[in-house]
């Protein structure tokens, strides 16, 4: 809505005398938890994982600009296998939310998530799954549509960052 003044001057009174500049509206409407802000907090999380030794893969729920849940990996802390990221942020969430359900909830996770954690995103009906690198190797998306039909699903979403810290921690476990 336009900001009206007092009239003054003649000017009609239902035109407003004061026009904001557009492109200062344009910035004004700038979201600042976007997709990009949401990713970095996943890789934050990755980030968390790999200081702790474990593989870095980070994950965050979110809905709308609420946090719902986050975690990262946790597979050698916890001596369990099914300790993913994603497990744990999907955990997180429902108990915030009080909800099994995630229907308007979206996950962003660094790596493409796997066939396990695809089912538990499938049971939970996330509306929507943002991931960053591909997993060509144990990816859940070349065994076909295990999510929900109602999940929103984007790949490779600043898959580089994602890639360049598994890359790292891999190469730096090697030379060990
Ligand atoms: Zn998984």
């Amino acid at each position: 809505m336009p900001i009206l003044l007092h009239d003054t001057s003649g000017h009609r009174p239902d035109r407003p005398l004061f026009q904001p500049f557009e492109p200062f509206l344009n910035v004004a409407m700038l979201n600042p938890f976007d997709d990009a802000h949401w990713m970095r907090q996943a890789l934050n999380q990755a980030l968390e994982a790999r200081d702790a030794g474990e593989v870095p893969v980070g994950a965050v729920v979110v809905m709308g600009q609420t946090l719902l849940g986050k975690g990262h990996n946790l597979t050698e802390r916890l001596h369990d296998v099914t300790a993913h990221a994603e497990m744990q942020a999907i955990t997180a969430a429902s108990n915030h939310l009080g909800s099994k359900y995630l229907t308007e909830a979206t996950l962003f996770v660094t790596l493409e998530p796997c066939v396990m954690c695809a089912g538990a995103l499938y049971w939970s009906q996330i509306g929507r799954v943002v991931w960053g690198a591909h997993d060509p190797k144990r990816g859940f998306s070349r065994h076909g549509p295990l999510l929900h039909p109602k999940t929103v699903i984007e790949g490779g979403f600043m898959a580089q960052e994602s890639a360049d810290l598994l890359q790292a921690f891999f190469r730096a476990r090697r030379r060990r």
